[in-house]
């Protein structure tokens, strides 16, 4: 079924997406979720209107479709889009379409003798009276004639003319450019993402809103002991990070106390793993409330001492949930080719101190021990510290340039909010009614 699609010669943007083993429902749910991203995104670039064709979606800007093709190129979910123009299903109407948009395409690579090229045609609407290798070779013919630039090459070309014959009408394009791939954020349910100022775990976020996780954000800040630049820094990752799934939100607990506490009585070796097993309480206890599935962080196995395999053990067994990490088998030189794509590579870089560097120990323990936390952890009031932190505890709504909304403590909504009804995972995570509890319209 074709929606939206009402004019003839109109200039349009033909989105593709990729994912195999979309059928039924859900094939619904990932298209409509997918035109809600795309029309998000597109918000800050100008009106657009969209319609739907059988497995591609359709963006029809008011003004140039320059701006919008560069935003849609970064929307997890699409796969490739093309500059087109929809035409009538006739091949009269079609030629001349194709005539120009090669012309166009020559007269972008004036360097090129022989330029090799093919046309790809597709019939979705089988009572089109040609077959798709017929368009093919009747275009074809016509092209070559007309530009003996052209040399066909049906194995490697670098100029494809694409014509997709569908049910209302015809799309012809010339120009293709990948997109991001993955699935569009929201598909998946939610994670919350324990994020530092560092390289890694703003990449981390991205890759998970790759697999189409919305995700949101807490941050540990160790005030006064660590100044403001940290805070902002972070603040300015999420925004950086709002751009590829919208306004996001930020949590900030306070984390001084608890640090304090775990100096205080631990052995010194310890105190980077005991910090991390207090963030995971912390965290899941935010993640239940916000309906998150998981927890998110920038680990790499072996990385630093607190990432060994036996002591992030000892991190994930404070957890209640599951604790992602998709940088687990990254080296440091990818992650940061990553983060110089995807822009917060020269946020990451500003020099601000970490609460993790807080009290480090110069000798910081390689084989952590479980049994050997649990009972440094009996001699601390770890329950109330996590309270007050979370009592505490600032929220902020973040997106690229627009202003920030802080719902400070004061503001937090007493109620849960109810899961999102047309996605089942967010149906999965009962929120937790434990006192304490934070919770904030997302
Ligand atoms: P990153 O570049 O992400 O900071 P890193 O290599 O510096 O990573 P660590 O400082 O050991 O590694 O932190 C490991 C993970 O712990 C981070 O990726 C992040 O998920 C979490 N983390 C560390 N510090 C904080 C913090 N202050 N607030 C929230 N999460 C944190
Ligand atoms: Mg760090």
């Amino acid at each position: 079924m074709e929606k939206g699609t009402t004019g003839r010669g109109l200039e349009c943007l033909v989105v593709r997406y990729a994912e195999v083993g979309l059928k039924g429902g859900n094939r619904r749910y990932f298209e409509g979720r997918l035109q809600r991203n795309l029309k998000d995104a597109l918000a800050s670039v100008g009106p657009a209107r969209m319609g739907r064709t059988w497995g591609r979606l359709l963006v029809f800007p008011e003004g140039d479709p320059a701006p919008a093709m560069a935003r849609l190129r970064e929307v997890f979910g699409v796969a490739s889009v093309s500059p087109a123009v929809e035409t009538r299903k006739d091949l009269l109407e079609i030629e001349p379409v194709a005539l120009r948009l090669v012309g166009e395409a020559l007269s972008r690579r004036p360097g090129e003798d022989r330029v090799p090229f093919r046309v790809e045609a597709h019939r979705a609407d089988k009572s089109f009276p040609m077959r798709s290798v017929e368009v093919n070779r009747r275009l074809g013919a016509t092209l070559l004639a007309a530009f003996p630039r052209l040399k066909v090459d049906l194995e490697r070309p670098s100029l494809t003319l694409g014509v997709e014959v569908r049910e209302a009408c015809a799309y012809v394009y010339a120009d293709r450019v990948e997109g991001p791939g993955g699935l569009p954020v929201g598909v998946s349910g939610r994670v919350l993402s324990l994020i530092s100022g560092g390289i890694d775990s703003p990449v981390a976020a991205w890759l998970a809103m790759k697999r189409g996780c919305r995700v949101l954000f807490l941050t540990f800040h160790s005030h006064p002991f660590i100044g403001e630049a940290t805070k902002e820094k972070v603040k300015d990752l999420v925004r950086r990070l709002s751009r590829f799934q919208g306004p996001s939100l930020l949590f900030v607990a306070p984390f001084a106390a608890i640090q304090t506490e775990i100096r205080k009585r631990s052995p010194e070796a310890y105190r980077t793993v005991l910090y991390r097993r207090a963030m995971h309480r912390i965290g899941c206890r935010i993640a239940r409330r916000h309906r998150c599935l998981a927890l998110l962080t920038g680990d790499s196995i072996g990385q630093v001492a607190s990432q060994t395999l036996e002591n992030l053990r000892c991190a994930e067994e404070a957890a209640d949930l599951p604790v992602l990490r998709p940088l687990l088998a990254f080296d440091k030189r990818e992650t940061i080719a990553l983060a110089e794509r995807i822009g917060t590579f020269p946020i990451s870089i500003r020099p601000a101190q970490d609460c993790c560097t807080l009290f480090q120990p110069d000798n910081p323990v390689i084989r952590g021990e479980v049994e050997a936390c649990r009972s440094v952890e009996a001699e601390i009031d770890l329950d109330r510290l996590v309270e007050e932190s979370l009592a505490s505890c600032e929220v902020f709504r973040l997106a690229e340039g627009k202003p920030d909304r802080h719902h400070s403590p004061a503001t937090i909504l007493p109620s849960p909010p109810r899961p999102d009804p047309e996605n089942p995972a967010s149906r999965a995570a009962a929120p937790s009614d434990r006192p304490g509890s934070l919770e904030v319209g997302a």
